[in-house]
């Protein structure tokens, strides 16, 4: 893409961004990043967990993040970035600093989760570990739901999923020729085996969710309660 020239971006940013401060940034691993902004235009917004922000990463290029918490009254919400250094979103990810100014849009849908009824099969990677936390909040927990994720390092997401207080969680670590997918597969049929009715939610890897559908499809997974949101590609810049 041919950038565009600073002065020029700066006006078009001043009208289709609002303005957040990053009041908070701590690294929960290596690469898994908590992040905080607060605003203004963050007060009394009516988000609904599953809701995406989209963050201007530079040169009017934006990614989306899930807040996985949200609070209109003091205007902030709280993220968890993955820093894949693949990408100019994780690396501006990585740059944030407490005080920076950051640009955001409008509230976009992804997955709207308030309508999603327990028990839940939550399938995704660390870029789903923030959507999981939003489930988990408002989960009923009258049937308790079960957090599959891959992961490209079990040691480096397991502290970070038991700090943002996700039980029942599987981890299968990545393998590069994607059998692990398999893997994941066989722990969501058999979860499901164990439920009445679950709802299935796969989000991340847009491969691996193709691949565990056709799976469930194969088994008869009811079609209406799978839900699918892919968040990154291979060789794709940005899903949104
Ligand atoms: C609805 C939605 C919700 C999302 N929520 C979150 C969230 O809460 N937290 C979060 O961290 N991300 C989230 N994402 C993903 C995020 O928006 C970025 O797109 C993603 O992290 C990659 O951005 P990038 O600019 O760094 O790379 P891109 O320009 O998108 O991709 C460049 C290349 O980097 C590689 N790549 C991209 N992502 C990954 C990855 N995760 N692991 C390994 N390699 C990768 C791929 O090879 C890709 O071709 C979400 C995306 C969507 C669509």
């Amino acid at each position: 893409m041919i950038p565009i020239p600073k002065f020029m971006s700066t006006a078009i940013e001043r009208v289709i961004f609002r303005q957040v401060t990053v009041s908070k940034v701590r690294f929960l691993s290596e690469r898994l990043q908590c992040l905080e902004i607060t605003g203004e235009s963050l007060k009394g917004a009516a988000w609904l967990p599953g809701q995406v922000v989209r963050f201007n990463v530079g040169n009017l290029t934006t990614r989306s993040y899930t807040p996985m918490r949200w609070d209109p009254i003091r205007g902030s919400a709280e993220f968890i970035l993955f820093l894949h250094d693949r990408g100019p979103g994780s690396l501006w990810a990585a740059g944030l600093d407490e005080g920076d100014i950051c640009n955001i849009r409008q509230l976009r849908n992804a997955l709207d989760l308030t309508l999603i009824e327990d028990p839940v099969i939550f399938f995704g990677d660390e870029t789903s570990f923030a959507t999981a936390k939003a489930l988990h909040d408002i989960a009923s927990g009258n049937e308790p739901n079960t957090y599959i994720f891959e992961v490209s390092s079990i040691k480096e997401s397991e502290p970070v999923l038991q700090f943002l207080g996700i039980p029942s969680i599987n981890l299968i670590e990545k393998k590069a020729d994607h059998g692990h997918l398999y893997d994941a597969f066989i722990t969501i049929d058999l979860t499901a085996r164990t439920m009445r009715n679950p709802c299935c939610v796969l989000t991340g890897q847009a491969l691996s969710i193709q691949k565990i559908r056709q799976e469930l499809r194969v088994q008869r997974f009811p079609i209406q309660l799978l839900k699918t949101k892919a968040h990154w590609s291979n060789g794709k810049a940005g899903m949104d």
